[in-house]
């Protein structure tokens, strides 16, 4: 059964049996700041091994890999993605691809002709404006076509360090549960806990709030009876709090499943994931 944390001061959170702080009182800025920066050092000690979900071995296969994220999990673009670099392992190569035949080879990741355009299309970019290398600038990348900031930052945080918070799905939905901002436009999220993180933090907490969201705090039902933040959570008890229950709706490594990664870096805890079984990529 799940109580709203509101009505619910001082109640022992199942794990760890700390008390949820006392929401009654409205929080100040710094406190909030402090319960932020808190709830990130927390995050580090959970998931120390947290990393991109999308494997690849160069920026361009990580913009590839990016763009072909919209609208579908990483697991999905990563048993994908290797026939797609066998078959066209440069920019060089996409930019001169047959459309169909890259349509057919993507189509597992939904919206597979749109993908295709934006695909070709940046591969041409990079051809004749970036002599074939993935740009490292904000701005070049985004001139590129299907390359919005989301995807720039991704590139720009993993493949060349610069950091960048990532705003996706998962970060926007627990930065608004943890009270860090109200915003929902994900330019306006990022200003916002822009300026509650040092920018060295930028990239791996995005990392670590995605794979808290990922694996925990869902959306739907997340699983407040297995968090381990819950003390520093004023959304404590949106979902399962009962401590049995959560656990069962643990994902990948904390729910002792595979991974996202068909290829995950060797501090990864859990399982690497399966390739795309073949009646699964007939299906699409
Ligand atoms: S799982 Fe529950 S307690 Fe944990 S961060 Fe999400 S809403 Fe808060």
């Amino acid at each position: 059964m799940s109580a709203k944390h509101d009505s619910a001061v001082g109640e022992q959170p199942p794990n760890g049996g700390r008390k949820v702080a006392n929401r009654t009182k409205p929080e100040s800025r710094l406190a909030m700041v402090r319960r932020a920066r808190r709830i990130n050092r927390e995050l580090a000690g959970v998931y120390p091994y947290a990393h991109p979900e999308l494997d690849f071995r160069n920026p361009f296969e990580l913009l590839v890999a990016t763009v072909l994220s919209a609208q579908t999990t990483d697991l999905r673009v990563n048993q994908t993605t290797p026939a797609l670099f066998a078959a066209y392992p440069t920019p060089e190569d996409l930019a001169a691809a047959v459309p169909e035949e890259v349509e057919e080879i993507i189509r597992p990741t939904g919206f597979f002709r749109a993908k295709t355009t934006s695909l070709i299309g940046l591969s041409i970019g990079l051809r004749d404006r970036f002599g074939g290398e993935v740009p490292s600038r904000l701005e070049d990348l985004v001139s590129l076509p299907g390359v919005g900031r989301k995807t720039a930052f991704v590139v720009l945080g993993n493949a060349f360090g610069v950091p960048g918070i990532t705003v996706d799905t998962h970060f926007g939905r627990l930065v608004r549960r943890w009270k860090w901002t109200e915003q929902e436009d994900p330019e306006k999220v990022e200003a916002e806990i822009a300026k509650i993180f040092p920018k060295s933090e930028w990239t791996m907490l995005s990392h670590r709030v995605i794979f808290h969201g990922r694996r925990i705090c869902h959306a739907r039902k997340p699983a407040c009876g297995a968090c381990p933040i819950a003390h520093l959570c004023p959304s404590y008890g949106e979902g399962e709090t009962d401590p049995e229950k959560a656990a069962k709706l643990l994902k990948y490594e904390k729910g002792g499943q595979p991974g996202q990664r068909l290829d995950p870096p060797p501090d990864y805890p859990g399982r690497p994931a399966q390739p795309l079984a073949p009646a699964a990529r007939e299906a699409g």
